[in-house]
């Protein structure tokens, strides 16, 4: 199992003093993209097999600042798999349904059942990001959220689900100019919105949020890898080959065939 860029528990995250450029870990591009297409063809023709087989379970979250690239890695990652097999769920603000739950339950209905690969295009973490930089709720309601999404991750995984999060760690420069292109090119108009300009005011807040996110729930059952995501060809590469050695590891196999289909000829 690959360790690559993966927070190991019990380690202080400083996100200033992680690298968020792939150019300076990876020096040949053009070789980072051709083993991307491998490690996206052989996650693709593993999940025939996770979906065939209907036993295990893959959990995948993505969490990043705004125009972090969650969109575009789920895109360029999950091409090219059956899309019976894969489900990506967004969240988005919680509805009144939701906010009278606890704020587990809309995860908790969101999570891959056997066979299934679910895409988490935010999560639970929401819930002590947003929540604790905007004030939404008082810290007495999310501090003891670690330790419920710790224990709620650890359920997961002892029922029988995979668990990998991935953060994408961008610098704020480089969301300047997402953002400006986002403002630039009429069909990525609808991606942004003012209230995104509020969000990188806060910018240090939620790297600070995003940082206890990282040091306090990377754990063993469901660890956090932070990748540098500058640049999206290195993003790529290294989630690609993070999900491939891990569908690797859990060996996915086709069911055993119904006995004596060996002699059944179709006429
Ligand atoms: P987007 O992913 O750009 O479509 O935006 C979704 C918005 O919903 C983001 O601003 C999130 O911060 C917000 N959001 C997601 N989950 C929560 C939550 N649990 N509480 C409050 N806001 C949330
Ligand atoms: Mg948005």
């Amino acid at each position: 199992m690959s360790t690559l860029h993966r927070v190991d528990p019990g380690t202080h995250v400083h996100l200033k003093e992680i690298e968020a450029d792939g150019k300076k870990l990876h020096d040949d591009r053009d070789a980072a993209e051709e083993e991307f297409k491998k490690y996206r063809k052989k996650i693709a023709d593993l999940q025939v097999r996770l979906y065939a087989e209907d036993q295990q379970k893959l959990l995948v979250v993505f969490q990043a600042m705004d125009a972090g690239g969650k969109d575009g890695t789920t895109r360029a990652v999950f091409e090219g798999v059956n899309p019976q097999g894969v489900r990506v769920v967004s969240f988005k603000q919680p509805s009144h349904r939701e906010l009278a739950h606890d704020f587990l339950w809309r995860i908790h209905w969101a999570v891959p059942p056997k066979g299934m690969i679910h895409v988490f295009n935010r999560s639970q973490y929401e819930d002590v990001l947003v929540v604790r930089v905007e004030e939404l709720l008082p810290k007495k309601v999310w501090e003891p959220r670690f330790e419920q999404i710790n224990q709620f991750e650890k359920f997961l995984a002892d029922t029988g689900t995979r668990i990998l999060k991935f953060y994408l760690h961008i610098t704020k420069d480089e969301q300047k100019e997402r953002f400006q292109e986002r403002i630039d090119i009429p069909e990525k108009n609808w991606k942004f919105s003012k209230q995104d300009i509020v969000k990188r005011g806060d910018w240090d807040e939620y790297r600070h949020a995003y940082e206890d996110v990282l040091s306090k729930c990377s754990t063993k059952h469901a660890p956090w890898f932070v990748i540098p995501s500058n640049q999206n060809w290195y993003r790529n590469w290294a989630i690609s080959k993070i999900i491939c050695k891990t569908l690797e590891d859990m060996d996915p196999q086709f069911p055993e065939p119904e006995s004596g289909l060996d002699k059944v000829v179709i006429d």
